[in-house]
Formats: structure tokens, C-alpha cells, sequence
């Protein structure tokens, strides 16, 4: 069993609200949402983040985007703000990558 947090809920084995599945991504809720929008989008299998993910499959980085898009769409935003997380400093808390979809509000400038 791992404990990648993000691999236990492509796997089942934790509950999350998903709102989009295809073969390789999964995207669901943020658990604490900062937005009314906020959804975080997967690829099923494991990377640490979204460097290793676009040095290792860089089709699989523009899925990401694209579900993204989807999600938006889904949640009726036409603005939305993509965010990912490298490493810790910058805040990344789950080591498996992950695109923030962020809509619904103003969100103001980045810094
Ligand atoms: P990061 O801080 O790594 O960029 O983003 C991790 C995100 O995962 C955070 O926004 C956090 O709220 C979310 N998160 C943490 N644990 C869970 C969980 O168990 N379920 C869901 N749906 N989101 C989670
Ligand atoms: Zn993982």
C-alpha cells in the first residue's frame, strides 16, 4: 500500500469528490477549497511534481492542462487560475503533482 496521499484516492482506497475520470487523470475537490471553484487534477500514475511530470511525459502534462480546461467548463468559469506547487518552499504539501483549477472569484495578482 502506498502512502502517497494522491495515489490512495486514484486507487479508491480514500473518498474524494471526483469531477472528471478518464484513462490516465483524475480530478476532485480540494478538501479545503480557496475558491468556489477549486478542483486539483492528477495523473494516475506518480510523479513528485510537474518538472519530473513534463521530463517524463510531456503528453501526459498537456492531458493535466486540458482536463483542467474540461473542469472549468464543468464548473461554468471562463477565468481560471492554473497554479502547481514545486517543491516545499513554494508550498507544496502533496508530493504527487497536481494542477490547482482555481475559479469563481477575483484572485487578484500572484507575489
Ligand atoms: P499543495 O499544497 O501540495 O499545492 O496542494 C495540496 C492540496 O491538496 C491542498 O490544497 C489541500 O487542501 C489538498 N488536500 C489535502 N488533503 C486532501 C484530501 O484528503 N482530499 C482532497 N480532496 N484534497 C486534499
Ligand atoms: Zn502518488
Amino acid at each position: 500500500m502506498t502512502d502517497c496521499l494522491f495515489c490512495r484516492i486514484v486507487q479508491g482506497e480514500l473518498p474524494a469528490t471526483v469531477v472528471l475520470d478518464t484513462d490516465r487523470v483524475l480530478a476532485f475537490r480540494d478538501i479545503s477549497p480557496q475558491a468556489p471553484t477549486h478542483v486539483v487534477v492528477v495523473p494516475k500514475t506518480h510523479y513528485d511534481n510537474a518538472v519530473e511530470l513534463a521530463a517524463a511525459d510531456p503528453a501526459l502534462m498537456g492531458e493535466l492542462v486540458a482536463a483542467a480546461g474540461q473542469v472549468a467548463e464543468t464548473d461554468g468559469r471562463d477565468s481560471v487560475r492554473l497554479v502547481t506547487n514545486v517543491g516545499a518552499e513554494a508550498g507544496q504539501t502533496v508530493f504527487h503533482v497536481h494542477l490547482h483549477v482555481l475559479g469563481g472569484r477575483a484572485l487578484g495578482r500572484l507575489g
